[in-house]
């Protein structure tokens, strides 16, 4: 459904606009372009996707914040 690759800063600046709740995703900015980034296991590294307009990027940081399974859920 999402395309991830890796990360590959494409400006100075990195920008966090928002993190979901256990942080596996992050609504970055960067250079004026928005993109979902994502934690890979058992690394530093991270995976990109939905690279585009704030809008663009938001509907799929929405959609992936609200699918994950929680790591953090007590119960
Ligand atoms: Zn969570």
């Amino acid at each position: 459904m999402y395309n991830w690759r890796p990360y590959a800063p494409r400006a100075a600046r990195l920008r966090i606009h928002a993190t979901s709740c256990c942080g596996e995703y992050e609504l970055a900015a960067e250079g004026g372009e928005y993109f979902v980034l994502r934690w890979t296991g058992g690394s530093d590294k991270q995976e990109e996707t939905g690279r585009g307009v704030y809008a663009h990027a938001l509907e799929a940081w929405s959609a992936l914040a609200s699918q994950h399974r929680c790591s953090r859920r007590a119960s």
